[in-house]
């Protein structure tokens, strides 16, 4: 399998994964409105040691929320690339992924809380909160 590779609207920033995106999903939630600038988040889980950075790292900035989550953006750009979790790269917007990554978003989550402007099509896999386990 080739690598996947994402990278930010201006450019400047590049990163591959050696191996495939998982656990692709679409979260509804308020907080990730907010740090997506969108309806919801689309976001996969990567292996931190299947991810780099191709170029453009030093521009990098991040966020680091509660709960020791954080998310890194463009600093020229504004895009957002990857989920961070105690200094360890967790998974990447689906957004910034060039071409077919191969995988689909299996679950969207906490639509219970989804913005009153948004339209969900009929036949998502949706929950209202957290799936169970
Ligand atoms: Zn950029
Ligand atoms: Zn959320």
């Amino acid at each position: 399998m080739s690598d996947i590779t994402g990278e930010c609207f201006c450019g400047s920033i590049r990163y591959q994964v050696k191996g495939g995106l998982h656990d692709a999903r679409s979260c509804h939630c308020s907080r990730c409105r907010k740090a997506f600038s969108a309806q919801a988040s689309a976001y996969a889980v990567v292996r931190a040691h299947e991810f780099s950075w191709v170029t453009g790292e030093q521009l990098l900035t991040s966020y680091v929320g509660e709960h020791g989550f954080g998310l890194q953006f463009c600093s020229k750009c504004g895009s957002t690339l990857t989920g961070v979790f105690k200094d360890q790269v967790h998974g990447v917007t689906l957004g910034c992924v060039n071409g077919d990554p191969k995988v689909s978003i299996s679950r969207h989550i906490f639509v219970g809380s989804k913005a009153a402007w948004e339209l969900i099509p009929e036949g998502v896999v949706q929950f209202d909160e957290m799936p169970p386990v």
